[in-house]
């Protein structure tokens, strides 16, 4: 049986529009970034001052980390929180961040513009639907291991809470292959235009999960037709304290803001 959604089905040419504070995804290239983890007021001031020299519409950061080993860095939680609500409003960008948990979905919803599903809680229907009820954006990243029916259907959950502001993003699939963290799935997120009336973005970061390969891969999305991407940036990549293989710098961000524009 095919995979049952309805409310997010295409059913004419002209995608969706979500807005996030002054943000629009769904028409034109959105380029959102920012750090993996949110971690301190400095950081994330030059961060914000290279997002916005980038013509980003959004600044991304994590405050609430889902590390694979629990010994890692976790994030800031609440007081990252924070950081990035006065940070947004001090440069003029709204933020999304990631709620983990229930618990976490009214703080993130209170300062933050978009609240993001991270590709480990995408089946997480409990989340979906906190989320949703907010009335908040929703960046909905696909799982690791999900098909495109099931990332449609956590999508469904959101809109069946009477909340049709979600923005989907492809965050690559797992494979077999090393030498890329994931594999970009530039054809799913292409054939999930063709499903969804709702604007798809991608992830090259955490995609490829290599620096060298950030820049290239966006450029493919762009050409491609995708709705933007979202892209970790830091201002000393190296140490970064998670996902530091694949943080640009925020010079190479601002070469992408302006390649991909021109390019759009
Ligand atoms: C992130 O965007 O910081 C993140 C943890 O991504 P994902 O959920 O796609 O792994
Ligand atoms: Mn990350």
């Amino acid at each position: 049986m095919a995979a049952d959604y309805r409310l997010v089905r295409r059913n004419g040419p002209r995608t969706r529009i979500v807005r996030a504070g002054s943000a629009t995804f769904g028409e034109g290239f959105t380029l959102v970034g920012g750090p993996c983890s949110i971690e301190s007021v400095d950081q994330m001031q030059q961060v914000a001052t290279h997002v916005r020299a980038a013509g980003g519409a959004m600044l991304r950061g994590g405050a609430f980390k889902p590390r694979t080993s629990p010994y890692d860095f976790q994030g800031l939680g609440l007081a990252g929180i924070e950081i990035m609500r006065d940070i947004g409003l001090a440069h003029g960008l709204p933020t999304v961040v990631e709620a983990l948990a229930v618990d976490d979905v009214a703080a993130v919803a209170a300062s933050c513009e978009m609240i993001q599903i991270g590709a480990r809680s995408m089946q997480n229907v409990p989340l979906l639907r906190a989320a949703a009820r907010t009335g908040s954006a929703i960046l909905l990243k696909r799982g690791p291991a999900a098909t495109l029916d099931e990332l449609l259907c956590s999508a469904e959950y959101i809109l069946m809470e009477g909340n049709d502001r979600v923005v989907l993003c492809e965050r690559g699939i797992r494979s077999f292959d090393p030498h890329t963290r994931n594999v970009f799935d530039l054809a799913g997120a292409l054939r999930l235009q063709e499903l969804t009336d709702l604007p798809v973005i991608v992830d090259p970061s955490h995609a490829s999960g290599r620096r060298s390969l950030i820049e290239p891969l966006t450029y493919a999305a762009a050409a491609a037709g995708m709705d933007g991407a979202m892209i970790e940036v830091h201002p000393d990549p190296d140490r970064s304290v998670s996902d530091a293989p694949q943080a640009i710098d925020g010079a190479t961000f601002e070469r992408i803001g302006a390649r991909v524009f021109a390019l759009r």
